[in-house]
């Protein structure tokens, strides 16, 4: 073996990957090409296997996610609030054990898991990308060894470039409940918004029933509430209350509720603030 050998194995490693579907490995067929952050010719498929539409394998992500704050995503705000609201009406619908671990995978700026600790839920951030300012006490740097009673990702399984490492590592957590979003890929055309190729964060998007098989196979059955997608650990204490809670919906008045609820001087807030006291100056003096 001479020493370009290496790198040539490598390059034939990296084509072998780009051909077959990162989620369910099966072979994939080219569709279009798309221009990403305006400048990057991408080539989309669609899996042969599970049916989903895929990227080629992204190598501008770095670029992408350079470009500072959620510039054309001017809806993340309302978006964090909306699903905060829908989050904690649904697991109170199914009688989620609170003081159960949870973890929301992707947290971003940590402002859910704020937002959920405050409501009295035990809410950590996983984010690999961004420092979860708004919790950054209760976050975790890995998933490894946790055993949540839950995993949340919202937005998220769209923008993984390997979805296959990622999702089962979730599922490697064995959490009762992976509740999230995304919208599912039914054959629609390259003009489809969810693409957003100008933005080039948007890598993966998959067809339901693929993603039903994919979880099915690793112990965990899809299902779909009003607001969210669930995947449900075959199992799980919260099975027949996800079924049965699958048309509820957020009632008038709930928000309203549960703003009266939360904020400064509640137990919930004084529990975090005593802890975090402590550890900011433990943290001052060791500097
Ligand atoms: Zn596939």
């Amino acid at each position: 073996m001479n020493a370009y050998m290496p790198s040539l194995i490598n390059i034939w490693k990296r084509r072998k990957k780009t051909y077959s579907c990162r989620l369910c490995g099966s072979s994939i067929k080219y569709l279009y090409t798309l221009d990403v952050l305006a400048k990057h010719k991408v080539r989309y498929f669609e899996c042969n296997g599970c049916g989903s539409l895929q990227t080629e394998l992204p190598y501008w992500l770095d670029e992408a996610y350079k470009i500072p704050g959620v510039h054309i995503d001017v809806g993340q705000a309302a978006r964090v609030i909306q699903t905060w609201i829908r989050l904690i009406f649904i697991l109170e619908n199914i009688g989620f054990d609170k003081s159960a671990e949870c973890i929301d995978y992707g947290g971003s700026s940590g402002l859910l898991t704020r937002l959920m600790r405050d409501s009295g839920f035990n809410y950590f951030a996983f984010d690999l990308y961004d420092n979860a300012k708004y919790s950054n006490y209760f976050s975790f740097s890995s998933l490894s060894g946790r055993q949540p009673a839950l995993v949340s990702a919202f937005e998220v399984f769209e923008h993984l470039p390997n979805p296959r490492v990622a999702i089962e590592e979730i599922f490697a957590t064995r959490a009762d409940l992976i509740v999230f979003s995304t919208q599912f890929y039914d054959g629609q055309g390259p003009d489809w918004d969810y693409l957003v190729p100008f933005c080039g964060q948007h890598v993966f998007f998959y067809r339901e029933a693929g993603l039903a098989d994919f979880a099915e196979q690793r112990g965990y059955a899809l299902r779909r509430t009003a607001d969210f997608l669930v995947l449900v650990r075959n199992g799980s204490p919260y099975t027949l209350h996800v079924v049965a809670a699958k048309a509820a919906t957020v009632p008038t008045g709930f928000f309203g509720d549960l703003v009266t609820r939360i904020g400064w001087g509640t137990n919930d807030t004084l529990r975090d603030h005593v802890y975090a006291m402590e550890r900011f100056q433990k943290e001052l003096v060791e500097k």
